[in-house]
């Protein structure tokens, strides 16, 4: 039995405790209930009557070592700690460690289109996102049974039909244009909501750039120009422009603007669906009845006015061919613009 006491008593004046656990493993070993010391303890009853008083001592000295030892791995562990952490060298001139956001593409593209437009003398305005059926569709020309105006592509506030979420930066053409007076040389981003299942391919909210140009003798040549110097800005000298007429209630003679791919530089990739061409806006000159709407004689003024998805253009610009990513704010996808920053 001494012998088993002694072996103890040696195991214990040799225990260190390095860490949080190890000391806990000293803990359970020789000082919680089912430790060691309690099984010699509950040998008392085995122990001859003569001998009990002696054991019964022998048993307490170890207990009372193995508490000292305790608080002595306590004492040494939390002087370790404190000691590493004031021993650890501060160096105050370094950057703190922060992992710095990125610039999101969609601003990114957005911020490159104002910058381009800025440069010609165009300003940049706002407007409401929640708006009524004049500023985003009576003043713009759309006839009463237009299919836009249809559940389907508009979400309407149930109590108001007459208040919808914007289909379109074009209601801040109005807003601009019926408090101001011409010439206007506008740019407006923001914000655009339509009633779609969201895919791959559509989506229940995007962003859109409206630029107009409204001023006495304003024609065809302007806006193409305009466009022209656009395109070559933003997607390099190189590229090539061409217009397809088309239709837009608020424009007439209206056109889709294609560039020449800028992926596969016109030879033919799965972008431009092989045809060496992508559509990045609409465009035309105002229609008489909008400026007219406005309250602007159109005898007097004439105008362009042309809009663009965001999205569309940061898709040719990087090659994200889902529109989901975009507002996931996943930072896998995020980080790859550090570049942008
Ligand atoms: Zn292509």
């Amino acid at each position: 039995m001494s012998e088993k006491i002694n072996a103890l008593k040696a195991e214990i004046s040799a225990a260190t405790a390095k860490t949080q656990e190890e000391l806990e493993g000293y803990r359970l070993k020789f000082i919680s209930r089912k430790s060691v010391l309690g099984e010699l303890f509950a040998d008392m009853k085995n122990v001859a009557p003569e001998d009990r008083k002696a054991y019964g001592q022998a048993v307490n000295e170890v207990k009372q070592q193995a508490e000292e030892k305790f608080k002595e791995l306590i004492a040494g562990l939390e002087s370790s700690d404190a000691g590493s952490k004031s021993s650890a060298p501060i160096d105050l001139t370094l950057p703190p460690n922060v992992n710095l956001g990125t610039v999101h593409p969609l601003t990114y593209i957005h911020n490159r289109i104002v910058e381009i437009f800025q440069k010609i003398g165009f300003n940049v305005a706002d407007g409401p996102e929640i708006e009524d059926d004049f500023h985003n569709f009576t003043a713009l020309n759309f006839p009463e049974n237009h299919p836009a105006r249809e559940m389907q592509d508009t979400f309407f506030i149930e109590s108001n039909p007459d208040i919808a979420l914007r289909t379109h930066t074009s209601s801040v053409q109005i807003r601009v244009m019926e408090n101001q007076k011409p010439p206007f040389r506008t740019l407006a981003p923001g914000r655009v909501f339509r009633n779609e299942a969201i895919s791959a391919r559509a989506h229940c909210f995007f962003h859109q750039v409206e630029g107009f140009f409204v001023d006495k003798n304003v024609g065809l040549v302007d806006l193409k120009q305009t466009l022209y110097y656009f395109a070559k800005e933003l997607f390099g000298q190189d590229t090539k422009v061409r217009f397809r007429p088309s239709y837009f209630p608020f424009t007439e003679p209206s056109a889709e603007m294609d560039i020449s791919c800028n992926i596969c530089k016109g030879k033919g990739c799965n972008i431009c669906k092989y045809s060496g061409w992508v559509e990045i806006l609409g465009s035309g000159m105002i229609d008489p009845n909008v400026l007219e709407n406005c309250g602007i004689d159109s005898e007097e003024y004439t105008g362009f006015a042309f809009g663009m998805g965001i999205e569309r253009i940061a898709m040719l610009k990087f090659q994200v061919n889902d529109l989901r990513l975009y507002s996931e704010n996943d930072v896998r996808f995020l980080n790859q613009f550090k570049h942008l920053s």
